[in-house]
C-alpha cells in the first residue's frame, strides 16, 4: 500500500486517468461529518474514511432545448452524462485500488427511495463537503464555475485525501432569484431550507407522464443556473 501523502494522492487520481474525462474532481474526509449513507452499503463504507466527488459539466445547447419541460434530447444526455460519470467513478476506483486501497464507487442515479428520490448517498452533499459549491435554492449543488449545471458522482475510499472543503471559499446564491421565476410549481423558495421537495417530485412524476420520459427529470431550473449568470462567482 503506498504511503503517499493525501495531496499526492489526490494529484494521483486528477493525473491518472483521462478517459472518460471529467470536469471537476475533489476529495473530502466523511468520517468527521455527519452524512446519510444507505444501510444497503453502510457497513461496507465505515473503514471509508474520504470520499472523491467528480463532477461532468451538461451541454448548455442541450440545456437551452428545455424551456417549457424536459425534452428527448436532454433525458438523453443525462443518461449520457450518468453513464459517462459511472465509468469516470469506475477508473478512479481502479486506481485506488491498483495503489492498495478499498474503493467503492456510487452510482450516479441509482434512486434506492422512489418516495424521497433518494440514493445510497447525496453526490451533492458529498460535493459540497468537498467544496465543489454550495447548497442552492433549486436544492442543487451550485458551484462557483458552472452553476447548478453539473452532474455528480462520487467514489468511497480508504486512501487518504486532503479535506478539500475546508479550505474552499464561501458561496452563495445572493441577490439571485431566477430559479424562483422558472419553477413551474413554486418549489423553490428565497431560503434553501424552505425548498418543498415534495410539490417539485409531484411535478417530475407529471413531465414525465406527459412528456412520455421515463425517468424523473426536469430541467428548468438547471437551465437559468449557468455559473457565467449566478450571482458571485466563486472558481473552485
Ligand atoms: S439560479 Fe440563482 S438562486 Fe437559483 S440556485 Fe442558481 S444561483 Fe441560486
Ligand atoms: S426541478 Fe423543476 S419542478 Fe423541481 S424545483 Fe426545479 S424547476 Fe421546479
Amino acid at each position: 500500500m503506498s504511503s503517499q501523502r493525501p495531496e499526492n494522492n489526490l494529484e494521483t487520481l486528477r493525473k491518472g486517468f483521462g478517459s472518460p474525462p471529467v470536469d471537476i474532481l475533489s476529495s473530502t474526509r466523511i468520517d468527521n461529518k455527519e452524512i446519510r449513507i444507505d444501510a444497503s452499503i453502510r457497513e461496507i463504507a465505515r473503514p471509508l474514511r474520504y470520499a472523491v466527488s467528480i463532477g461532468i459539466r451538461l451541454s448548455s445547447a442541450v440545456l437551452e432545448t428545455v424551456q417549457r419541460s424536459p425534452t428527448w434530447t436532454y433525458y438523453y444526455h443525462y443518461r449520457t452524462v450518468n453513464f459517462a460519470l459511472d465509468q469516470a467513478a469506475l477508473a478512479i476506483a481502479g486506481i485506488c485500488q491498483r495503489m492498495g486501497y478499498t474503493a467503492l464507487p456510487i452510482p450516479a442515479s441509482q434512486v434506492l427511495d422512489w418516495d424521497r428520490l433518494l440514493g445510497h448517498l447525496s453526490h451533492r452533499e458529498v460535493g459540497a463537503m468537498a467544496g465543489l459549491g454550495w447548497k442552492g435554492r433549486n436544492n442543487l449543488l451550485v458551484n462557483g464555475k458552472y452553476g447548478s449545471q453539473v452532474r455528480y458522482a462520487t467514489i468511497l475510499t480508504d486512501m487518504p485525501l486532503p479535506d478539500c472543503g475546508e479550505s474552499a471559499p464561501e458561496g452563495g446564491c445572493g441577490e439571485c432569484k431566477r430559479c424562483i421565476k422558472v419553477c413551474p410549481v413554486g418549489a423553490i423558495k428565497e431560503d434553501p431550507d424552505d425548498f418543498d421537495l415534495d410539490k417539485c417530485a409531484a411535478q417530475l412524476r407529471r413531465f414525465s407522464k406527459s412528456e412520455k420520459i421515463n425517468s424523473l427529470i426536469c430541467g428548468l431550473c438547471l437551465r437559468v443556473c449557468g455559473g457565467e449568470k449566478t450571482e458571485k462567482t466563486v472558481t473552485y
